[in-house]
């Protein structure tokens, strides 16, 4: 007799840890003002929440014309070359699926985004982690891992949790000490966020290049987190394999009405990243002044902080306090960062609440 057991997991499907999303809710289930997943403070484009109203409820267009044409447009770009994605999670997924298999290797940097090490996972692949240089992405540790099996290579510029930020050239130079057959992933999540002057030129390194993928999303300057919309843009041959893998009717028709609209409401985007830029510099400095305490909030160039906590005041018990005073913010212990909270840049009363109550458990702690 054959004794069959249950259906067993591929041995590298078995070695992922699940994705840990930033919670909406205290320990005691109580909801607090929730600071722990890099949303928009401002909320939702009053234009895109119009959209919703109106969007069919039948199967989506499967290939977004109006939306893909409309973020060409934006972007200077060729529609054929923009793919979208349910959320650019998906996307970066589906960069690792189509270029990475059993036996290949895909890098990124300590502290890079979590999704990463999963998108390597999921399809056999081995991923290899490089140092980083202060919570920051160093080009040259990245390059140097670079072996005859490295197939891609993610990078997420601003960087999240760390919310660093590499400079054009840095990236130019990243491109340029890679195999032209080394696919790069430039994560854009918050490229929106980035004052103009400083773009890292990702865009045009993907409309140049055959082996660079540019992914961003609607989720956070946009606001529209929870209709799932990301999108990506590279060469032909980039795009039309993430085509061929991706769900036919990726993203819902009222995703694709609310992220149209969105695109084109330029006064909030323009008033979230003012905001955001305002916000962060003020909460910044009232941190950097508790430095005497040992906190310390790494620059950032996205919409959340990451503080560093390297005094008495541990980042757990900051956590627990915030949590008590009606705040969630991220402690990612998982993610090798057990003395550091990110926190994401929310109303200037809730930034202010925040850093009156860091100096006072920071005070109050020897
Ligand atoms: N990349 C980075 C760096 C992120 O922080 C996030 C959101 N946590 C994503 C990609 C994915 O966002 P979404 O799937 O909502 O587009």
């Amino acid at each position: 007799i054959v004794t069959r057991q249950a259906p067993q997991p591929k041995p590298w499907i078995d070695a992922i840890h699940a994705y840990v999303p930033g919670k909406s809710k205290g320990k005691d289930g109580k909801p607090l003002i929730k600071l722990s997943a890099n949303e928009n403070p401002l909320g939702t484009s009053a234009r895109a929440l119009e959209a919703r109203a109106q969007a069919p409820a039948l199967y989506p267009d499967p290939d977004s014309t109006a939306l893909r044409a409309a973020i060409a447009a934006k972007h200077g770009l060729d529609a054929a070359r923009v793919v979208m994605g349910t959320g650019s999670d998906e996307l970066l997924n589906l960069a690792a699926q189509g270029y990475a298999g059993l036996g290949d290797e895909v890098i990124y940097v300590r502290y890079g985004f979590s999704v990463y090490d999963i998108a390597a996972r999921r399809c056999g692949a081995t991923p290899i982690v490089a140092p980083d240089a202060d919570y920051g992405t160093d080009v040259d540790a990245l390059l140097a891992l670079v072996t005859d099996k490295t197939r891609v290579v993610f990078v997420a510029n601003p960087n999240n949790p760390t919310g660093s930020y590499l400079p054009g050239g840095e990236i130019a130079r990243l491109h340029a000490g890679l195999p032209a057959d080394v696919l790069l992933v430039l994560d854009q999540a918050y490229g929106e966020y980035v004052a103009p002057e400083d773009d890292d030129g990702s865009l045009a390194l993907a409309a140049a290049h055959d082996n660079v993928l540019v992914t961003r999303t609607f989720s956070k300057i946009f606001g529209l987190a929870g209709e799932r919309i990301g999108w990506a843009t590279g060469a032909p041959g980039l795009v039309a394999t993430l085509n061929r893998i991706r769900g036919p009717f990726n993203v819902s028709a009222t995703g694709q009405a609310m992220a149209l609209a969105a695109l084109g409401d330029d006064s909030f985007v323009e008033a979230s990243r003012v905001h955001n830029r305002d916000e962060r510099a003020r909460f910044v400095s009232k941190l950097t002044a508790l430095g005497n305490h040992g906190l310390r909030p790494l620059p950032s160039q996205a919409n959340f902080v990451l503080v560093l906590f390297e005094g008495a005041l541990s980042a757990e018990a900051a956590f627990d306090g915030l949590a008590d005073r009606g705040y969630i913010v991220r402690w990612l212990p998982g993610q090798g960062l057990p003395q550091a909270l990110r926190i994401t840049i929310g109303k200037p009363e809730d930034m202010d609440a925040i850093a009156a109550a860091l100096r006072e458990m920071a005070e109050a702690t020897k």
